[in-house]
């Protein structure tokens, strides 16, 4: 899966997800994140994104911005 990180704060400027083919985006009032058991893998998202805020989740240290991804995309709006 891919993961939204804090560069993403008060970014939202949403080329993400124009091109995700599953709609796994979910938006809070500061950030998005991407829902981990929808997501696919594509990776298309990751060059669209002018804060570079969006990683896969092998890269090291993400471990905590992948839990906030799950958890928040469970009770954000879909967008
Ligand atoms: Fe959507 Fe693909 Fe990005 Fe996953 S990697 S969030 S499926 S655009």
């Amino acid at each position: 899966t891919y993961v939204v990180t804090d560069a993403c704060i008060r970014c939202k400027y949403m080329d993400c997800v124009e091109v995700c083919p599953v709609d796994c985006f979910y938006e809070g009032d500061n950030m998005l994140v991407i829902n981990p058991s929808e997501c696919i893998d594509c990776g298309v998202c990751e060059p669209e994104c002018p804060a570079e805020a969006i990683l896969p989740d092998t890269e090291s240290g993400l471990e905590k911005w992948l839990e906030l991804n799950n958890t928040f995309s469970a009770t954000w709006p879909n967008v």
